[in-house]
C-alpha cells in the first residue's frame, strides 16, 4: 500500500460532520430536519473518490450545485484508464466488449440513466443529458450510443492495451466467478450535499469484469445504484450488482435514513438483508455510502476492505468502512 494512501487512510464509524461543526439538527425517528448546513460534502466509493471528490468539492465551494460536483467528480474517473472498473480502460465482458452503466439523480427526483453504452467515454455525462434533453429516464445500448452522439459525444476505442492484456489472460480460463470488490478498485459512486442544501449523487462503472454481454447490474438503475432524496439523504452502492438489485439496495438504505436510523445503521441493516438473502457470503461483496441531508455520512459493507473518500472544509480523507465480516 502506497504511503500517501496510509496516511489518508482513516477508521471511522460513523461520521458526523455537522456535529462536528456545530450543525444543530434533529433524528428522533422522523424525517431530520436542518436547521443550518454549514458546508458542503462530497462522499465517494474506493481510493479513487478522492480524485472525484477534489474536482467535486471545489466546485462546491464555490458555490457549485451537487449536481455538478458529482458529475464533473466522477468524470475524472471515467477519464482515467488506469481505473480499470470505469470509463476509458474498464474491463471488458466475455466477448472482449467494454459496456458501461451508469445513472445520476438529483434530491428533487429527477434523474437519467445509461446502460450498455459502448464507445463512448463519459456515461455519466450521457446520463445527465438523458434526465435534462429526454422525457424518460433510461436508455440503452445502441439507442444510448446514438443519443450521446447525437448530443456531440466522440465515439472512441475504450479497451486499452493494459485491459486487453487482462482479458487475454482471463481467457486462458474463461471462468467466470464474479468476486468483485474483495480488491480495491470498483465502481464510483459520489454523493454531495451542496451549500443550498441540496443533495445529488451519481454512479458510473464498467461493470463485473467478463460479464456475459448483455449484463447490466446495479450502477444504472435508479434505486438499486444510486438514490437520492433531498426530504432524506442519498445512498450509492459498490459490489456485486445482482446482490444489490434484489434487495433495492440504495432505496432502502434511504428509506431506513428516513425511519430514523444514522446512515451508518442504514447501511448496515441493508447489508444484513443482503446477508439473509444469500446463501453462500464468503465471496460477496456489496458496500454502501450514505449522505443525509443534515451532512452525517456512513458506509458499510459485507467483507473487509471498502473503502470510501470524504471531502469537506479544506480536507480530503480516505476511510476504511465497517464491514460485517
Ligand atoms: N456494482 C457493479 C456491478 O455489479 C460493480 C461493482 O461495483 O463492483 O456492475
Amino acid at each position: 500500500m502506497p504511503q500517501k494512501r496510509r496516511t489518508f487512510l482513516k477508521t471511522t464509524s460513523l461520521g458526523l460532520s455537522a456535529l462536528a461543526t456545530g450543525t444543530a439538527y434533529h433524528c428522533q425517528g422522523k424525517n431530520t430536519a436542518i436547521t443550518n448546513i454549514t458546508h458542503p460534502i462530497i462522499i465517494s466509493t474506493w481510493d479513487h473518490g478522492m480524485a472525484a471528490n477534489k474536482v467535486g468539492l471545489h466546485i462546491l465551494k464555490n458555490k457549485g450545485s451537487a449536481l455538478d460536483a458529482v458529475e464533473k467528480g466522477v468524470i475524472v474517473v471515467e477519464n482515467d484508464p488506469a481505473v480499470q472498473t470505469v470509463g476509458l480502460g474498464g474491463f471488458p465482458d466475455r466477448e472482449g466488449i467494454v459496456t458501461l452503466d451508469a445513472c445520476i439523480m438529483k434530491g428533487d427526483g429527477q434523474c437519467g440513466s445509461v446502460a450498455f453504452l459502448q464507445d463512448i467515454k463519459n456515461p455519466i455525462a450521457v446520463a445527465r443529458k438523458v434526465m435534462e434533453e429526454t422525457p424518460h429516464i433510461m436508455i440503452v445500448g445502441s439507442g444510448a450510443k446514438q443519443f450521446a452522439l447525437e448530443m456531440g459525444f466522440k465515439e472512441e476505442n475504450l479497451l486499452t492495451e493494459a485491459s486487453r492484456k487482462k482479458y487475454e489472460e482471463w481467457l486462458k480460463t474463461g471462468i467466470y466467478k464474479p468476486k468483485i470488490n474483495i480488491e480495491n478498485h470498483d465502481t464510483i459512486s459520489t454523493l454531495a450535499l451542496d451549500a443550498q442544501g441540496h443533495l445529488a449523487g451519481a454512479c458510473t462503472t464498467s461493470g463485473a469484469a467478463w460479464k456475459m454481454h448483455g449484463r447490466v447490474g446495479d450502477s444504472p438503475l435508479i434505486a438499486a445504484g444510486l438514490f437520492v432524496d433531498d426530504e432524506v439523504g442519498a445512498a450509492a452502492a459498490t459490489g456485486l450488482g445482482e446482490a444489490v438489485i434484489r434487495t433495492a439496495g440504495s432505496a432502502m438504505v434511504v428509506e431506513a435514513m428516513r425511519h430514523g436510523q444514522s446512515p451508518k445503521e442504514a447501511c448496515q441493516s441493508v447489508c444484513l438483508r443482503i446477508k439473509a438473502k444469500h446463501k453462500e457470503v464468503q465471496d460477496l461483496q456489496v458496500g454502501f455510502i450514505a449522505l443525509r441531508k443534515d451532512g452525517a455520512y456512513g458506509a458499510y459493507s459485507l467483507q473487509p476492505g471498502f473503502t470510501y473518500a470524504l471531502g469537506q472544509h479544506e480536507t480530503h480523507e480516505l476511510y476504511q468502512a465497517t464491514s460485517m465480516f
